[in-house]
């Protein structure tokens, strides 16, 4: 158990989905209609905005998490799982008679993979809830949010926070500009920058992207970019590319959670290192989950952010 709640440091506070996901291994795909057996069975807990908050209190963050569970035996589970792994979680709301988040996952010997997403209670995160949960949003020092959950009380909550906003804009989406203006931080990987920008973003072409989406309202823009690290532009910053070491990928799920939580994470812990080196740090932290097996499971504790040339 990580627990580092304290009122006076600064917060950390994640608006978003939180889901479970159940995963079955089998030699192949099932076709429609067909019964397969599967060699493996994994439950284990996911949705973008609790990994990200997560991945932040693994690292020391002092992590808030504002979202809904279900009234089943999921919801309980996972508001238990977060406050064990250090997150504050009395913003975590029950809606009656709906299910907890699910991705029902099936992977193949070949590593092709079909999901079904049930939103369930994530799908209830409302404008209210965020007015509900007003001081708190207004508060944090890094105010983060995701698209996996209604938007409409994602944008509302950006409105509220003073401090930090940051989006990461993932699923992609095309129509979310009128969040952009609100966007401390906006990050998102190629996929994502190229359906919203309708630009096929890549490494090469990254500055165009980041020149739209600053003329958009966003004050800093950051592509990730996977083994290739990440390119960030800010209003005042010039477009730089922050390499990372390239490792063997293990498993790449939740990757980019690990990057927003721990870019986080530093913003408030290591506020005098120059932008590219927190940039820097959050691709190392997101390279180490990559190496194992699992989301949350695969996020580090206890990393330090080198001070060093990125
Ligand atoms: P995911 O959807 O899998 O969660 P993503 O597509 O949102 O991830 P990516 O851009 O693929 O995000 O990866 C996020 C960060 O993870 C990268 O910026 C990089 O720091 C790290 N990363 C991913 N893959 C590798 C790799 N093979 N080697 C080193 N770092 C990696």
């Amino acid at each position: 158990m990580y627990s580092h709640q304290n009122k006076n440091s600064p917060k950390i506070v994640v608006f978003g989905s939180c889901s479970v996901d159940f995963t079955t291994y089998a030699p192949r795909l099932p076709n429609p209609g067909e019964t397969l057996h599967g060699t493996k069975f994994t439950t284990s807990y996911g949705g973008k905005g609790a990994n990200q908050c997560v991945a932040a209190a693994k690292l020391g963050g002092n992590a808030y998490m504002i979202c809904r569970v279900g009234d089943d035996q999921w919801g309980e589970k996972y508001r238990n799982h977060l406050k064990e792994t250090g997150v504050d979680v009395s913003h975590v709301y029950i809606t009656p008679n709906v299910t907890t988040g699910i991705a029902q996952i099936s992977v193949a010997d070949n590593g092709e993979n079909q999901i079904v997403i049930v939103l369930g209670a994530n799908g209830h995160l409302s404008k209210k809830d965020a007015a509900d949960s007003h001081e708190l949003i207004k508060s944090a020092d890094v105010f983060i949010g995701q698209l996996e959950t209604p938007f409409e009380a994602t944008l509302e909550a950006f409105k509220i926070n003073e401090g930090i906003k940051l989006l990461n804009a993932a699923p992609a989406r095309s129509d979310i500009q009128e969040i952009l203006p609100y966007c401390t931080i906006l990050c998102l990987n190629e996929f994502e920058a190229s359906m919203l920008t309708n630009l096929n973003v890549n490494l090469e072409n990254a500055v165009d992207a980041l020149n739209k989406l600053l003329s958009a309202g966003c004050q800093t823009v950051i592509i990730t970019l996977g083994s290739k690290g990440a390119v960030y532009a800010s209003k005042d910053e010039p477009p730089t590319h922050v390499f990372c070491e390239p490792v063997t990928a293990v498993d790449t799920t939740g990757a980019g959670d690990a990057f927003v939580g721990a870019l986080a994470t530093f913003l408030l812990s290591h506020k005098d290192l120059p932008m590219h080196q927190k940039i820097g740090a959050a691709c190392e932290v997101a390279s180490i989950s990559v190496t194992k097996e699992g989301t949350q499971t695969s996020y580090p504790t206890n990393y330090t952010p080198f001070i060093k040339q990125y």
